[in-house]
């Protein structure tokens, strides 16, 4: 058996949707009715305002702090643990980015740390809910709001995430999302940015495709981006909005399944629901412990030849050469992250794995640690 980490859910209703669009003709991302489809049943999805579609997670990401007025010198309170599409976003603007060190069971972000990362150019904490699990919003919220701060949430990793019962995506002041191949709602390449706030959805709408002049088209109103999601595109993320409670389901169920079978196994960390926590488990990502700490190289290549993909988890921007060599941050800034982020990978998980690949994958786990464990 070859399991790969993650295959998308994708059936007849994207072939039909996206067959509908050709047919139409409405190929870019300026025409086309599953444009606005996707939106507003996104909107509907996390209970926000607005839904504005974009071309992926990376330029969501941007869209949002270009569209709340973060620039050059501004400094943005950022979760070290992430894609660095998160950090990167906020080099994009010229801003500054003051990595954050995690939680260690939720990978998190830790609020705690952040009332002491507060200058006077600090505008805005930019939260991570990493590997699906929701960031405790409360006292992160508490800190934004007591200090002036914007909060813009990634949700990149976790559509469908609850903190006490609400979406996410919902709670901070604006969200980026990613829909990228493996993420669990997908639509290949693509992305979103959400806000209740009318005039940001107006100004990101605008932003996102070259902000064309409202009197006339090519008098620009600003200097926007290109940031389209093409029809064709939204055609599929219209389809993955249908299959929702299929997706969430094998999401939990995948979860369940590996939590359960290698619960016994005192060398992996395993991922964690808080009480506050509606987790949907993007990636199944463990930490190697005790024995194994350290070996993270040799049981991937293990688990490689017996034919399971897995693979690493994120390097925190805190280890980032790119970001060191620019004096952003250094390791020493946050020792959690960088105390477990080598340990860390993923195993196979996406929406679309099967009950036979997990129970192969949990027993290629088993003996792989039993025969590296000594
Ligand atoms: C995937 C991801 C992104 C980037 O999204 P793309 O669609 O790949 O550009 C940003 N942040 C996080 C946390 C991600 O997982």
């Amino acid at each position: 058996m070859n399991v790969p980490v993650s295959r998308p859910l994708l059936d007849a209703r994207e072939t039909e949707l996206v067959n509908d669009a050709m047919v139409a003709g409405d190929i870019s991302g300026y025409h086309g009715k599953f444009i606005k489809e996707f939106e507003t049943k996104f909107a509907e999805f996390i209970s926000v305002k607005h839904a504005v579609t974009v071309s992926n997670g990376t330029t969501a990401l941007h869209l949002a702090l270009a569209t709340i007025g973060i620039t050059a010198g501004d400094e943005v309170l950022v979760s070290t643990f992430t894609n660095m599409a998160t950090v990167f976003s906020i080099l994009y603007q010229g801003a500054v980015p003051v990595p954050i060190d995690c939680e260690p069971d939720t990978w998190n972000i830790d609020s705690r740390l952040l009332e002491a990362k507060i200058t006077s150019r600090t505008r805005v904490i930019l939260v991570v809910h990493i590997f699906g699990h929701p960031v405790d919003m409360g006292p992160v919220m508490a800190v934004a709001r007591a200090n002036n701060l914007f909060v813009v949430e990634d949700v990149a990793e976790a559509h469908g995430a609850e903190y006490n019962g609400k979406r996410v995506g919902g709670i901070g002041d604006i969200a980026a999302y990613s829909f990228y191949a493996n993420k669990i709602l997908t639509t290949g390449e693509g992305g979103m940015v959400t806000t209740n706030n009318d005039e940001w959805a107006a100004r990101a709408r605008s932003l996102k495709s070259l902000a064309f002049g409202t009197q006339n088209k090519f008098m620009h109103d600003d200097v926007g981006f290109n940031y389209r999601l093409p029809n064709l595109q939204c055609a599929i993320g219209v389809a993955q909005l249908e299959k929702w409670e299929d997706i969430k389901r094998r999401k939990r169920e995948m979860a369940a399944f590996y939590l359960d079978a290698l619960k016994d196994i005192s060398e992996l960390q395993l991922p964690v629901e808080k009480l506050y926590a509606f987790n949907m488990y993007w990636m199944f990502l463990m930490v190697l412990r005790g024995a194994l700490k350290g070996k993270r190289a040799a049981v991937m290549a293990q688990l490689k030849s017996r034919g399971v993909e897995t693979r690493e988890g994120f390097v925190p921007a805190n280890e980032q050469n790119v970001l060191i060599a620019r004096g952003i941050t250094k390791p020493a800034d946050c020792p959690i992250a960088s105390s477990f982020a080598s340990d860390s990978f993923y195993i196979p998980s996406g929406t679309n794995i099967l009950k036979e690949e997990m129970q192969f994958v949990a027993q290629q786990v088993r003996e792989v640690v039993e025969q590296l464990r000594v």
